[in-house]
């Protein structure tokens, strides 16, 4: 387990994943029935932008910081909660607890020991959330369905291993074959095109219906060893989806890509709905 996510916060990986995720949560709060949010790869919730860690990659200063200055409506409230702390940018859990109402709850997994100890700590006193010690992938079986039936798995791998992509195909058909009725999101990378349309057409082909891909790049993935861009898969995505998640990433691409015209965005529908 060597990635830490201190050295990528608030990347335009981070941008895009998150600014879907404000989107995903707030449709599910449409209704005022409780919803349970389940952060598989949850990190320590909460990064410092000035420590040696993110000065290391700079990488903050091409995501967020690209987007603080008059930001477009359609991302005026991911912005609003990414920059609420100075020199601070929020992980996922810490977007999903501004975004908690009483009667909703969050669930975290994060199995690196230290960044663990962090993320319990920084929540020890708080009763909405819960934070485990476990394995994401078993935590996607063990944890589910959630006894709210309403709810979100955000799943965000650090794609370390070489079979990331095929893990993330497994997880995601046990995690729906115990709670069809979940919003999925799971983030992948874009290096190289061959694994990425390996994964969509897995997906294609589990049987799930209702898939959607979002994906955001910022130049032409010509050259596999970098990161080019990324997607997020989302299965059973809410009503206007498509049309926001296409809103957003237009709103993004401009300005997180690197303007030699190979940045763009695509919203790709990968199954029909049943
Ligand atoms: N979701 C976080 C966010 O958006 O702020 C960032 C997560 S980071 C990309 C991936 C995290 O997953 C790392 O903190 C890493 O330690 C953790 N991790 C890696 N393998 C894991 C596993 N099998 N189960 C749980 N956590 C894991």
């Amino acid at each position: 387990m060597n990635y830490r996510h201190a050295f990528h916060a608030g990347n335009f990986a981070d941008c895009m994943k998150h600014a879907l995720l404000v989107w995903l949560v707030r449709a599910l709060q449409r209704k005022d029935t409780p919803i349970a949010v389940l952060d598989t790869h949850a990190g320590i919730g909460m990064y410092d932008l000035e420590s040696s860690h993110a000065a290391r990659t700079g990488e903050w200063k091409r995501g967020i910081a690209r987007l603080t200055e008059n930001p477009p409506e359609v991302l005026e409230d991911y912005v609003a909660i990414a920059t609420a702390k100075p020199s601070q940018y929020p992980g996922s859990p810490e977007i999903v607890r501004t975004l908690l109402r009483p009667q909703d709850r969050l669930v975290c997994s994060e199995l690196h020991p230290e960044d663990f100890g962090t993320l319990k700590r920084r929540y020890a006193r708080d009763r909405q959330i819960t934070v485990y010690m476990r394995d994401a992938w078993k935590a996607m079986t063990a944890l589910l369905p959630f006894p709210e039936r309403r709810g979100l798995i955000l799943i965000d791998p650090p794609f370390e291993e070489p079979d990331e992509f095929e893990q993330l195909q497994r997880a995601l058909c046990a995690g729906h074959k115990r709670f069809a009725t979940g919003v999925f999101a799971a983030w992948y990378p874009i290096k190289h095109r061959t694994p990425v349309r390996m994964f969509h057409e897995a997906m294609q082909a589990s049987g799930i219906h209702d898939i959607v891909a979002a994906e955001l790049w910022l130049r032409t993935p010509i050259d596999p060893t970098k990161l080019n861009g990324c997607g997020l898969l989302v299965i059973n995505p809410p009503y206007g989806f498509e049309e926001a998640a296409s809103n957003l990433l237009a709103a993004l691409s401009p300005r997180l890509g690197e303007g030699d015209y190979g940045e763009g965005h695509a919203l790709i529908r990968l199954v029909e709905e049943r």
